[in-house]
């Protein structure tokens, strides 16, 4: 394969972004929507409060009569949540009321119990209330027609309580996207087998398949190709059905032209595999036939970090969500050096400082097969290419590893 400059981390990303379609809408029940992003908008099929209510447990009354204080108010009934006092409420009247109860007809105000005495069928309001206190009105929250959160939103627990409350038992969501990988490779077994002399347990699969579904994907693991063209063109033909297609290793110089062998028949067409990063240059992206293909590098720690930065905004944009990285700023905890031509993600811890920044304390050793680091990390600190020296107690950028 020619030599191909190395792409920028931003240029590569972008380049995944703007192949990928967004799947179909379909309706979900909400106890399946959250995380899910929302299609259509959500329309309240009622108004809420649907009249207007109390907000507190107390006397409904009318505010021209407790305007001077102390006064005695004939109490005439009795409205608790999910009943109601149906009579005109006259003047010199009051109506024993609950929170979330209906105001009688004729009432504006609520005095609350603790601002009151009782004297058998009189109640003695204490304390001067405001017309309109304590009442929760008429569509104070939503009116029927009202769109409740924006399209594009992943829903939040709360979303799904305010579509249940306008009424809605379904949402429009993005299909969950179907990523089918493997890995490749010789000395790779399954997780609780027994690894011969010269073997390893593989991590990549299952890794990976917790990152697509916290992204929000469906994982369509499809095991281990051994290192053959054969396997690997089998092991790929299986994920015609999937949304997209990601490979894991294989990628570095050597091994690179043996997925790149066994694919090219089944009409792989590569966009680019070499970028500007650490860990992970060797990133592979194209498509094969119709299918949007993501070459992963093998090493875990490089699997996972590439698969953070391409793969989660990847899925979420076949979501129709929002595939920004989210990274923040924090304060440095040891000197770093400079960087070299590559953009660096550094694993680190980082420390809540109150009322600062965060201190991001970058783990002595960066070996991208260290799955206990990667594990340990809290964030990446990112390190431009070229970054100069920086001492402790300076500025970088970081990516969040737990949210
Ligand atoms: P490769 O990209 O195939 O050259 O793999 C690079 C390194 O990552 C090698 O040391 C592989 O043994 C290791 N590796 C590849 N795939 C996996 C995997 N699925 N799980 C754990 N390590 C892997
Ligand atoms: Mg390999």
């Amino acid at each position: 394969m020619a030599q191909q400059p190395l792409l920028p981390v931003e240029e590569a990303r972008a380049r995944i972004l703007s192949a990928l379609h967004t799947t179909e809408k379909e309706n979900v029940p909400l106890a399946q929507a959250l995380g899910r992003v929302l299609a259509e908008e959500a329309i309240a099929r009622r108004t809420q409060p649907p009249a207007d209510l109390s907000a507190m447990d107390g006397y409904a009354v009318r505010a021209a009569d407790v305007s001077t204080v102390p006064v005695r108010l004939k109490v005439v009934g009795m409205a608790p949540a999910g009943g109601a006092h149906e009579e005109n409420l006259r003047e010199g009247e009051a109506v024993r009321i609950f929170t979330g109860a209906p105001l009688p007809r004729g009432a504006d105000t609520i005095v609350i119990q603790e601002d009151t005495s009782r004297d058998g069928d009189i109640v003695i309001v204490n304390e001067a209330a405001k017309a309109g206190q304590h009442v929760r009105v008429c569509g104070l929250d939503f009116r029927t027609g009202d769109a409740g959160m924006p399209v594009g939103r992943k829903l939040s627990p709360a979303d799904i309580a305010l579509a249940a409350a306008m009424n809605l038992p379904l949402l429009s969501v993005y299909r969950r996207p179907v990523i089918a990988f493997f890995s490749t490779g010789d000395e790779l077994v399954r997780p609780g087998s027994e690894p011969g002399p010269n073997q390893i347990v593989s991590s990549n699969n299952d890794g990976l398949a917790a990152l697509i579904v916290e992204a929000g994907g469906i994982p369509l693991d499809l095991g281990i190709a051994p290192d053959k063209v054969g396997s690997i063109r089998e092991t790929a033909s299986r994920a015609k059905d999937a949304d997209m297609l990601v490979t894991l290793g294989g990628a570095s110089v050597g091994d690179h032209d043996l997925v790149q062998e066994a694919l090219t028949p089944l009409g792989l067409d590569i966009d680019f595999w070499k970028v500007a990063m650490r860990p992970g240059k060797p990133l592979m992206f194209g498509k094969l036939g119709d299918l949007p293909m993501l070459g992963l590098p093998g090493n875990p720690v490089s699997a996972l970090v590439c698969a953070t930065l391409f793969l989660r905004p990847a899925i979420v944009r076949m979501q129709g969500g929002d595939s920004a990285l989210h990274t923040t700023l924090a304060r440095l905890g040891r000197d770093l050096p400079a960087n070299g031509p590559r953009e660096d993600y550094i694993r680190a811890g980082l420390d809540h400082v109150p009322g600062e920044l965060h201190v991001a304390t970058p783990f002595e050793i960066q070996d991208s097969s260290m799955l206990s680091v990667l594990s340990g990390a809290s964030c990446l600190i990112v390190r431009p290419p070229q970054a100069p020296p920086l001492k402790a107690g300076g500025i970088v950028t970081v990516l969040p590893l737990r949210r």
